[in-house]
Order: C-alpha cells, then structure tokens, then sequence
C-alpha cells in the first residue's frame, strides 16, 4: 500500500485544528523571536510541552533576550529551568550560548542548520526546527513522532531520524517542509501515540496501513453501546423532575428512545421520587443530588451499565451542589454537567468561572484516556447568534464577557460545540423565560450543549435541537454519536 501523502497530510492539518500547539510553534506565532525560538527548543528536548512551557516562561521572565541570559549564572538558569529533562545540562549549554552567538555569528541566532550545529546544546533536529520555525526557510524537522509516523505510514523505510530526514528531502513535496513536524507533533501526542496509538478514534483509520503498530485494545469495544447504529444521546434541563413527571416526561422520554439521558436540575433526591422515576423501563439510572434540598442535581438513564461512575469533580465546593456526573463505558466518557448560574446580581460569577477551570481540566484529564462527551446546562450562551437579544444581555448572567470568554477558553483547549458543526443559522434556541411568552415567540438562549473532544470530531453524526419537546423551561439537546 502506497499512502497518498497529500490526502494525509490534508486530512491531519485539519484535524489538529483543535490539537494542542506543539510549545515551540506556540512561542514562534507568540514572539517571531529567534532568541526565543531556539532556547524553547533546547528545553523541549525529552521534556513534556507544559513542562517546556513553564520553564520557558519563568526563564524569559529575567532573560527575555540573549544580553539577559548572559547576565545569569549556570545555577541560576538550572533553578528557573527545572525540572525540564537534562536541565543541568541544558544550563550549561544556555550560558555558553551568548558568548557563541556573539563570537561566532556577531550577536545574531544563525539561519543554517550548519551554523545552528556549532551552538551549545543544538543537534540537527533542534537546528532544522529552529530554521523552519523562526526563519520560516525549507527544512525539515524530524523528531520521534515524524521518524514513527511517516514509518508507520510505509512512506519511509528507515532505522534512525537522519535517514527519515534525508528520505523526506528526496519526497515530501516541499510545502509540508515546514509544518510536517508541528502537524505530527500534534497528532503523535493526541492520536498516533508511541505506545498503543488511538487508532479507533483516528481519522485515517481505514487508509493506514499501520505498520509494525499495536493498537490501543478498547475493552468492550463490540458492545451493543458501542458499535452498530450511532447511539441517541440526549441532555435535558428538567428543571424539577417531579414536576416534570407530572407533565408527562415517561411519555417524552419513551418519545425519545434515548440511549443516554442527562438531566439536570431534577430538584430532589432519589428519596424523594416516585419508583417509576427510579426504575424508568429499560433504564439503570445513577444519582448526583444537591446536598441542599429542592436545588441542582444530575441524574443519567443509561440502556447499558457503564464500567465507572464519578460523581462529582473532586471539589467539594462544587461537589456538594450536585453539578457533575460522569459514566465511564469502554471507549467513551459521558459527561452529564450542570454549570452554575452567575445570578442576577453576578453573585455567583466568581465560583462559576472556578467551575469552568475545574470542569475544563476534568474533561482534558479524561480526554488524555479515550473520547469525552460532555453535556448539560452550561448556563451561558457564547456567541451573538445564541441568544435573541445579545445587546441588551451583555451585562446579564449567562452573557457577561467573562462568562463568554470561559466558553471561548473550554472551546479552545480542543472541545467542539457539536450543534454548530450541523447547524450555523440563528434563531436556535434551548432555554426560553417563563415570562413574556418567551417560547412562543422564540425569544431564547442556546445554553444547553452537547461537546465532544475535537480528537472525536470523526464520532458524531448528528446534533440537534429539540425545541418542540415541552415539559421544561429548557428543551433537550441531542446528539447522534458512534
Ligand atoms: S490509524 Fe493508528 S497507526 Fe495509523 S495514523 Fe492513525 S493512530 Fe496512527
């Protein structure tokens, strides 16, 4: 099998879109600064990219510049770049650094990969980086993840990252020189890993021949929750489930032949309900009440027992209010959540965006094991076209900037808002007051979300809106997912 390298590298640009930046390429569209550049480089070598971050940051912090890394002492520069992997070493080369650069090259960071050679600490790797990365000239970077990857692919048959350098120079057509390694940085640390790569989340999956790979086993993986038709995923703000149990939410939920069902605000404990709620036909259901009687609470109906429940996040702040539950199944988190309201007087506001940073690193922890699907009440609507008058809402709770730009920032870390992906138009809401006849003159907020981690973009068929299913202030959202 021949792979179509163009096809590949097409295919992979897009999908790592949403991927984390490699730390370098994140510094170079930051600063465009060589100096820069070349010291992330030499950290990065063997060291994760949030361990490289941060000591890059500490170490530019009182060394932004070459005349500002020459002030500073080896043990100086060792204490700001721990615990970066060989940090004493890479200390030593940093404060020989300066004097190099300004013997040997009058002060500026060379642009060859020969010239880069001659500096402390700079292989070949670093230094075609270096010239692709800061100087923007044809080189190609090859590290592990381009070395396995373009091997895994057949595209290269080679036994060291020299040789993969010298084969890709002879084929790789020269506009993916720059980016191929940031592209397979990106897709070798969330996909195509070294150990038991995701091969059944990949996108490429029914085109790689996958050479010499062992695929991650996804234990279950042939279960009836996870293979066949794509499951019906479905979210809903109950806004009291006796209440709604009064207003005929068996029939609804019969209506929706949910796979999974995430309720939020169900206002009581099991304790309370009727056992038809406890035992719904078909159903096992699993419980995160509030402490606090007749407030917030999730509840998820699922077909099939999951392998884990997590109640919670961890926090008690957070956890005694009923707001997270997570089911576990073989190759997917379902995620039911429902995010604190900030409160008219934007009381609240403070401890909702501490539940942003919480809940985001929850579902990042998550996403590093197998997809992640999170849904519920994220009691904000982030965009203009989410709500039916965003002028005058942006100093009300659910629109504020900061409420906003901690979507933006969910977003961002690499979640998809799933309804968007099908859907661009206005006028799509979940959420309608009480008062004004709101809902029947469609004078609503989108609110209610399904997001899937952007890796699992390739599992999601369908996402909807279920605005004509009554029983809530809050309709449900759907999502198709396989
Ligand atoms: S299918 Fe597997 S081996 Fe091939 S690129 Fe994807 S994750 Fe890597």
């Amino acid at each position: 099998m021949t792979v179509d390298i163009v096809s590949f590298m097409a295919i992979l640009v897009e999908e790592v879109r949403t991927y984390q930046v490699p730390v370098v390429d994140l510094i170079a569209v930051q600063t465009h600064d060589p100096y820069r550049i070349l010291v992330a480089t030499i950290l990065s070598a063997r060291t994760r990219d949030e361990v490289t971050a941060k000591a890059a940051e500490r170490l530019f912090k009182v060394a932004p510049d070459l005349p500002g890394l020459a002030a500073l002492a080896e043990a100086e520069i060792a204490r700001l770049i721990g615990p970066v992997g060989f940090f004493r070493n890479k200390a030593g080369f940093l404060a020989r650094l300066p004097a190099v650069v300004q013997g040997e090259f009058g002060g500026q960071i060379p642009e060859t990969v020969e010239e880069l050679c001659r500096l402390p600490g700079v292989g070949r790797k670093t230094a075609n980086l270096v010239v692709a990365v800061a100087f923007k000239k044809p080189a190609i970077c090859v590290d592990t993840h381009v070395h396995r990857i373009m091997n895994i692919w057949g595209y290269v048959r080679t036994k060291t990252p020299l040789e993969t350098e010298m084969a890709l120079r002879a084929k790789l057509p020269e506009q993916y020189w720059l980016t191929v390694n940031a592209t397979l940085v990106a897709f070798g640390q969330g996909t195509c890993k070294s150990v038991r790569p995701h091969c059944d989340r990949c996108v490429l999956t029914e085109m790689c021949p996958k050479l010499g790979v062992t695929p991650r086993r996804v234990p279950g993986a042939n279960s009836a929750l996870s293979s066949g038709a794509p499951l019906k995923l479905f979210s809903w703000n109950i806004n009291g489930l006796r209440a709604a149990e009064k207003n005929g939410f068996a029939e609804v939920v019969g209506e929706l032949d949910a796979d999974l069902l995430a309720l939020q605000e169900i206002k009581a404990e099991p304790g309370q309900l009727s056992e038809s709620l406890l035992n719904l036909p078909g159903y096992r259901a699993y419980w995160h009440p509030a402490e606090k009687k007749g407030y917030a609470g999730v509840c998820t109906y699922s077909r099939q027992e999951p392998l884990r429940v997590i109640a919670g996040l961890g926090r008690e702040e957070f956890d005694r209010e009923g707001r997270v539950l997570t089911l576990e199944f073989a190759d997917f988190f379902f995620i039911n959540a429902y995010y604190p309201n900030a409160q008219h007087t934007l009381d609240r506001l403070g401890f909702k965006l501490a539940f942003n940073t919480e809940i985001l690193a929850f579902c990042q922890k998550l996403a590093r094991e197998k997809s992640v699907v999170i849904c519920g009440d994220f009691n904000v609507a982030h965009q203009p076209i989410d709500l039916a008058n965003p002028k005058e809402n942006e100093k009300n709770p659910g629109y504020t900037l900061a409420e906003r730009q901690g979507m933006y920032a969910f977003l961002a870390a690499g979640f998809l808002d799933t309804f968007r992906l099908f859907n661009d138009q206005p006028g799509q809401y979940s959420w309608w007051s009480y008062r004004f006849n709101a809902r029947a003159r469609n004078i609503g907020w989108r609110i209610d979300y399904f997001c899937v981690d952007a890796k699992s973009r390739t599992r999601v068929q369908g996402a909807a809106i279920r605005s004509e299913i009554p029983g809530s202030d809050h309709c449900p959202v759907e999502l198709r997912w396989k």
